[in-house]
């Protein structure tokens, strides 16, 4: 660990000097005068006076070289479409999009939303804005009229650039009754409503309002946009944090160093450089699509694969054949679609050859260990845990095979990234934790380059929300649960908000989650705490099988909840176990495939489950009343 430990002390202790030098990967218009401003913390502000432009440098910088090479690859499974953009059509496409953009009248500093589902046009038009000096602000496509009206109302965009339908799972989702609707219930109009016309559903035009792109495409296609030059810290875009917990924030991201930022992750992180292919299976309404299905894999020269589709259709090998067919190096995706893998014929994962693959990175959740090394084994790849969050922007916890390979430990994200001052801070008295100890996984302020600048429009809920967790210490808090082992590697616990409490005894929920996932029956599980009048809290287990049917046998489910509590009392002790083990066929996620603790127990206590906008199968809340 030698040389991951000097780089980033180096990052830490010679933070400009290094920043300075990483700042080189990028194309500066006009050069920064200074690397850090740090003189209002908890604001950070870096390269100060420098001008760049997100567009220019995942674009226009890579056309000589690169122009007839793969840059965006679009793989459909749902309307069984393929098309590989090479950068100059990439970059005709852009400049179409801004051109457009422009006619309708977005100039530098317009919001414009993007509500597309996984289409070429979402990228498109991301990168238009950035060419422009427009702020975008994708939402997730399959976000219900609640939650695009709330964010409506946040960004107050210009223009908003949408479509008649997306798709899952072969079937058409109309997106423009949605659109519409949410349009009705923000207090913000959008000026102009454009539209992607894929003739999945039907879609009706309000005249004056809304146009569909083919027409003005069309005009634009030669069209050549100037790139607006921006200093560094002028904002890129906004991007609403999952909303797991509650209330999204409106993460505000800037140009330059969020430039620099991915692109060194592109090689020290992703072990990557110019010409390889990335593929990222995550959706671009979410932050890993924003950093490494869009920008990071372009800034660093290389291919990105957009996938619209799920992992199991046609079939489970769908994520094997897309690496075969177009030699992915690099494949991004988060647990929660690799525990879905699980459930099918392994055998799917060696039909392809996958020879090009160097590494598999996952992240969004906890990395439970089973799972990553079910998929290691079954690869014969290294598995690589991120750790980080919307708010970053690029991982805080991870190997870095491109600084230095070191072996990793199955369930812990590695070690803190260069840039980073993680810390694990006790909440009690702000003081750093000691080895083994668990405490909220903190950043010692600045914030590194690509990290948020601030919530949109709400500099003191920034600072509220984040910096002043810890008594008498002004320290980013992530909210979540860590401890570091004596060897240096860090394990992440939960979220604080998840930690329970058991006659005085503090437990994370995802310390007793990783112990009934070994029971080989379970395919994965969720623990949440429940008021208890004895006892303060106590922990109660919902567990998906791998294969339900064995419930069918008679003393099934006696059986496996009294073998799952005794893992639970050997592994996290008696105080830990759960008072019921219940099983379910499916757990309620948020649509980033996180579980909704929260409501959850609200179930659990016989309240109302409360805002439940963000989840993705309203029945799986059934399955808990009923196993209940
Ligand atoms: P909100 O902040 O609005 O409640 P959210 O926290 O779910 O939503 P994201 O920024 O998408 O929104 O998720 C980041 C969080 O996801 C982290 O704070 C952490 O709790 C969890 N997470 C991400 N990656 C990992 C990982 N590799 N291991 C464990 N937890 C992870
Ligand atoms: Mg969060």
């Amino acid at each position: 660990m030698q040389k991951i430990r000097e780089f980033h002390r180096q990052s830490i202790q010679d933070r400009e000097a290094f920043w300075a030098q990483e700042a080189q990967r990028i194309h500066w218009e006009t050069p920064f005068t200074q690397v850090l401003d740090y003189s209002r913390p908890p604001f950070a502000r870096w390269f100060v006076g420098g001008r760049t432009n997100l567009c220019y440098n995942a674009v226009d910088r890579w056309l000589d070289t690169r122009g007839d090479q793969p840059a965006l690859i679009w793989v459909s499974t749902e309307v069984d479409q393929e098309i590989v953009y090479t950068r100059a059509d990439l970059a005709r496409e852009v400049n179409a999009a801004a051109a457009t953009l422009q006619e309708l009248g977005v100039v530098q500093g317009d919001r414009v939303l993007i509500y597309l589902p996984m289409i070429p046009q979402a990228a498109f038009f991301m990168l238009a804005c950035a060419r422009l000096g427009a702020i975008h602000s994708v939402v997730f496509g399959g976000f219900a009229a609640h939650n695009l009206a709330q964010r409506i109302d946040d960004a107050q965009p210009r223009v908003i650039v949408s479509t008649d339908a997306g798709s899952r799972g072969g079937r058409p989702i109309a997106y423009k009754p949605l659109l519409d609707q949410a349009i009705v219930q923000s207090s913000h109009a959008p000026e102009r409503v454009l539209l992607v016309n894929r003739g999945l559903a039907p879609m009706d035009l309000t005249p004056g309002r809304d146009l569909e792109y083919a027409p003005l495409r069309a005009r634009h296609l030669d069209a050549q946009v100037p790139v607006v030059w921006l200093e560094s810290n002028e904002p890129s875009y906004i991007l609403y944090t999952s909303g797991t917990t509650g209330n999204p924030k409106g993460v505000q991201r800037d140009v330059g160093g969020y430039a620099v930022a991915l692109c060194a992750s592109m090689e020290y992180i992703y072990g990557g450089k110019p010409g390889d292919v990335y593929f990222s299976s995550s959706d671009v309404g979410w932050v890993v699509g924003h950093s490494y299905v869009v920008y990071g894999p372009l800034l660093n020269g290389q291919a990105t694969v957009m996938y619209e589709g799920t992992p199991v259709r046609p079939d489970a090998a769908i994520l094997w054949r897309i690496v075969e067919t177009y030699r992915v190096n690099a494949l991004f995706s988060a647990p929660t679609a690799i525990r879905v893998l699980k459930k099918h014929d392994p055998a799917l994962l060696s039909r392809h050859d996958l020879s090009s693959l160097e590494r598999i990175y996952l992240a969004g959740e906890p990395l439970d260990e089973l799972t990553g090394q079910w998929l290691s084994e079954a690869l014969d790849k290294p598995v690589i845990d991120n750790y980080w969050q919307t708010e970053t922007g690029w991982p805080i916890l991870s190997a870095q095979p491109g600084v230095e390979e070191v072996p990793t430990r199955f369930g812990s994200p590695s070690f803190p990234v260069y840039g980073y001052d993680v810390r694990v801070i006790d909440e009690s008295t702000g003081r750093d934790c000691g080895p083994n100890q668990k405490g909220v996984v903190a950043i010692e302020p600045p914030l590194p380059p690509g990290a948020m600048s601030t919530i949109w429009g709400n500099d003191e809920r920034f600072v509220r929300t984040y910096f002043e967790s810890f008594p008498g210490r002004l320290c980013y808090s992530t909210s979540d649960w860590g401890l570091v082992d004596d060897d240096g590697y860090w394990y992440i616990l939960g979220r604080t908000d998840d930690v329970i409490n058991v006659a005085g005894h503090r437990l994370g929920t995802r310390e007793i989650e990783e112990s009934v996932n070994t029971h080989p029956a379970v395919a994965e599980s969720a623990v949440v705490g429940v008021a208890d009048s004895l006892k303060g809290q106590e922990a109660m287990a919902f567990a998906v099988l791998r294969t339900p049917d064995v419930l069918d046998e008679p003393g099934a489910r006696d059986r496996l909840e009294a073998e799952i509590k005794r893992v639970i009392e050997q592994r996290n002790g008696a105080v830990a176990r759960p008072a019921r083990i219940l099983f379910v066929n499916t757990l309620p996620k948020t649509r980033s495939g996180k579980v909704l603790r929260r409501a959850i127990v609200a179930l659990c206590e016989g309240r109302d489950p409360g805002d439940l906008t963000t989840i993705e199968d309203p029945g799986a809340l059934d399955q808990i009343r009923a196993a209940l």
